[in-house]
């Protein structure tokens, strides 16, 4: 049953939805959700479609358009991250926006899940560009964000700078004895400017304790085992780089511009430096370059794709060497390709509980702004591990007694969460 209304046919997007769609009527189905909940989790609540212009650096105008997609907040305050991408659409924001309901309700956060973001490729246009478009989009958002209300932060392209912006422009609009108690509107922002240690790494660091956690519990480590890495933004970096502390090597990395191989390994810390100088990781000392076509082929232990949606899909499911497949990305995995890899024993483990970390932080980040308190790094990474491995646990124990895989395990314990809060509340009025 897909309540969701699919408008579009492009693969990217509109596989999005599909796949969010199709993983959460099989657990649904699993489960044998009650109909009326199915009907209401089926749907996103308020969809935010917003046309805004916005004067370039030569003088002229553009009209951008910008989505907020808030899916349910039966939990709490709705929360998800805002991208700046060319495949940024309706269908977009619709699937990345469930996958977020889903995600906070897994990690037992008081929050629902929302996604949104501009269409549009960032790399064209200059700093204090980007910085007129932030501040004119969180204009146009105006009161339907807000720190009790939904509370957006870093996605793709998007960086503590871009959340520094919102802040400061929804701030502005609010009277002067109102606006420190507005800090929480954003997170994912500057430490300066109200963030919280911690955060910058903590997506990357939930995908690197997944994988350490999954490795445990098939008794292995991760000493010497060969990873991959579907980019080299904030989430691929920080995965590689708390790998690599723990004895791991980087044989292969793609972003945007290429892909790049060395089978006895890539820096970590080399290819950030890098990558900071060259704003891409082609040309890297020591690697070579490899057809984009080719990058899910390569040998290696551990597959991370941390980039885009519909990454891994029939065309090359068959061809990953990994025997696990840790999702930094939303929605990497197509349903079919999923399919095809849990046949043949590849483990994945689902976006859903792998890059929870990012919004885990995220709540200790607006916890922090809520209650005037400062928690320190060790603070913040010790509470995030705890966090992490209950519902590492949680995931597992479910697949085991249910007999499903992990990403079904996971969409059983997110649904069943919402499914009890509705039970118990009722439907209004
Ligand atoms: N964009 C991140 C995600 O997809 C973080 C969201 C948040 O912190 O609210 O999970």
């Amino acid at each position: 049953m897909i309540t969701q209304e699919v408008e579009k046919e492009t693969p990217q997007k509109q596989g999005m939805l599909n796949n969010v769609m199709r993983q959460f009527n099989n657990a649904s189905d699993i489960i044998e959700l009650n109909t009326n909940i199915r009907k209401i989790l089926g749907i996103t609540n308020n969809e935010l479609v917003v046309h805004f212009p916005v004067k370039m650096d030569n003088g002229e105008v553009e009209v951008f358009t910008g989505y907020r997609v808030q899916h349910n907040n039966a939990l709490g305050p709705y929360k998800g991250g805002l991208r700046y991408h060319p495949t940024v659409d309706i269908d977009a924001a619709r699937a990345l926006a469930m996958w977020m309901t889903w995600k906070t309700s897994l990690a037992g956060l008081p929050y629902g899940g929302a996604k949104g973001g501009i269409q549009l490729d960032p790399t064209k246009y200059s700093t204090s560009e980007l910085e007129r478009i932030t501040r004119r989009f969180t204009y146009a958002l105006g009161d339907n964000i807000g720190p009790e209300l939904d509370i957006p932060a870093p996605d793709v392209n998007t960086n503590p700078q871009t959340m520094a912006w919102i802040l400061d422009t929804y701030m502005s609009t609010k009277s002067p004895n109102e606006r420190s108690t507005n800090m929480h509107v954003v997170t994912g922002k500057p430490i300066g400017a109200g963030g919280s240690e911690g955060r910058d790494r903590a997506t990357g660091y939930s995908v690197f304790l997944n994988i350490k956690f999954w490795a445990a519990h098939t008794n292995t480590t991760l000493k010497n085992k060969k990873f991959i890495v579907q980019g080299f933004g904030n989430v691929g970096y920080w995965a590689a780089h708390f790998l690599e502390n723990e004895g791991a090597k980087m044989v292969g990395v793609q972003d945007a511009f290429g892909s790049i191989y060395n089978p006895d390994g890539i820096d970590v810390e080399s290819l950030l430096a890098y990558n900071q100088s060259h704003g891409n990781i082609v040309g890297f000392a020591n690697t070579v370059s490899i057809p984009t076509e080719d990058f899910f082929s390569l040998a290696c232990d551990i597959c991370i794709p941390a980039a885009l949606g519909n990454q891994i899909t029939i065309s090359n499911a068959n061809a990953i060497k990994a025997s696990v497949i840790a999702e930094g990305a939303n929605g990497p995995t197509d349903v079919e390709a999923e399919q095809m890899l849990l046949q043949r024993g590849v483990a994945i483990l689902p976006d859903i509980l792998c890059n929870s970390g990012g919004v885990i932080g995220s709540y200790f980040e607006w916890l922090q702004n809520r209650n005037g308190e400062i928690w320190s790094l060790e603070e913040v990474m010790q509470k995030l591990e705890k966090k992490l491995y209950e519902s590492f646990k949680k995931v597992i124990e479910v697949s085991e007694n249910r007999n499903v895989d992990k990403r079904t395990a996971a969409f059983i314990i997110a649904i069943e969460r919402l499914e009890q809060a509705y039970v118990q509340r009722g439907i209004f009025p």
